[in-house]
C-alpha cells in the first residue's frame, strides 16, 4: 500500500480496534495523532509507536464534546499541518432492551458514536477538501446493518454513520476526499469481553467462520481504504465480519 507522507488522526486509539488501526498505519509510515478520552492509554500507544520508529503524538479529547473537538482539531492543524486521514473509531455501548433503555443511555451512545463523527468531519474534513486530498473511514458495525436486540441506541448510531458517510462521500468526492465505512462483526476487544460467556458462545454459532475477528482484521481493511490504491472507492460499506452480514 502506498502512503505519501500522510498524517492520520484516529479516535479511540487507546486500545482495541483504534489502537490496531493506529499501529497498522504507523507501520506504513503514516504520522499518527492518537485520540482517546483517557490520556494514559492514547499516550502509551503513541509512545509505543514512537519507540518502534514511527511518529506519533497523543491528545486526550472527549469526542462527544463538540466544542472540545473543534478547539483541539484547530490546534492540531496549526501545530502539525493538514490532517490527511481521519478515522472515527471511538465508540461505547450502553446495551439494554428498549423497554428498559433510559434516555441518558440513548443520548450517550448517539453522542459518542454518531455526533462525534459529525464534529470531527466538520473540523477536519473541510480542511481536507481545501487540500484536495483526504480519506475518512467511519467505524460502524454489523449491528447498524442487521440490527441487534438490546442495542437500539447502538444500532441506530451505527446505521446513522452509514447514511452520514454516504452523504459526506457525495459532498466531498469532487475534492478527492473519500469517505467509507468499515463495519466490523464481533471482534475480540475489551468491548466484547464484557459479554457474558453464553452470549459469546451463541454469537459464535451465528458467525459463518465460527470465531471472533481480531482488531488487526479491521486495521488492515481500514488501512487499505486510506491508501493511494483506494483512491476511486468512496461511499462504501466494507463489512469485516467472518460472513455474518452477507
Ligand atoms: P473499546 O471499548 O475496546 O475501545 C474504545 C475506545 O474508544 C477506547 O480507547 C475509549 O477510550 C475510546 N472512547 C470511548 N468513548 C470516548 C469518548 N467519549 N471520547 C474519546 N474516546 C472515547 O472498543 P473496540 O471494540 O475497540 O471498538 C472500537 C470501535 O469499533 C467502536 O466504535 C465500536 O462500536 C466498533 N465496533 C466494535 C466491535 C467489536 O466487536 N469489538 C464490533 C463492531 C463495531
Amino acid at each position: 500500500m502506498t502512503f505519501n507522507d500522510r498524517t492520520a488522526l484516529v479516535t479511540g486509539a487507546g486500545r482495541g480496534i483504534g489502537k490496531a488501526i493506529a499501529e497498522d498505519l504507523a507501520r506504513q509510515g503514516v504520522k499518527l495523532i492518537c485520540v482517546s478520552k483517557n490520556p494514559a492509554s492514547c499516550g502509551a500507544v503513541a509512545e509505543a509507536i514512537t519507540a518502534a520508529g514511527g511518529t506519533a503524538v497523543a491528545r486526550a479529547v472527549d469526542v462527544s464534546d463538540a466544542k472540545a473537538v473543534e478547539t483541539v482539531a484547530a490546534e492540531l492543524i496549526q501545530e502539525f499541518g493538514p490532517i490527511d486521514i481521519l478515522i472515527n473509531n471511538a465508540g461505547i455501548t450502553r446495551d439494554g432492551l428498549l423497554a428498559r433503555m433510559s434516555e441518558a443511555d440513548w443520548n450517550a451512545v448517539i453522542q459518542t458514536n454518531l455526533s462525534s463523527a459529525f464534529f470531527w468531519t466538520k473540523a477536519v474534513g473541510w480542511p481536507m477538501c481545501r487540500n484536495r486530498w483526504g480519506r475518512i473511514v467511519n467505524i460502524s458495525s454489523v449491528s447498524g446493518i442487521m440490527g441487534n436486540a438490546g442495542q437500539a441506541n447502538y444500532s441506530a448510531a451505527k446505521a446513522g454513520l452509514i447514511g452520514f458517510s454516504k452523504t459526506t462521500a457525495k459532498e466531498f468526492a469532487r475534492r478527492n476526499v473519500t469517505v467509507n465505512v468499515v463495519a466490523p462483526g464481533f471482534i475480540q476487544t475489551d468491548m466484547t469481553a464484557d459479554l457474558p460467556e453464553e452470549v459469546q458462545k451463541g454469537v459464535t454459532d451465528f458467525i459463518p467462520m465460527r470465531r471472533f475477528g481480531q482488531p488487526a482484521d479491521i486495521a488492515h481493511a481500514t488501512s487499505f481504504l486510506c491508501s493511494e490504491e483506494a483512491s476511486y472507492i468512496t461511499g462504501q460499506v466494507f463489512t469485516v465480519d467472518g460472513g455474518m452480514a452477507m
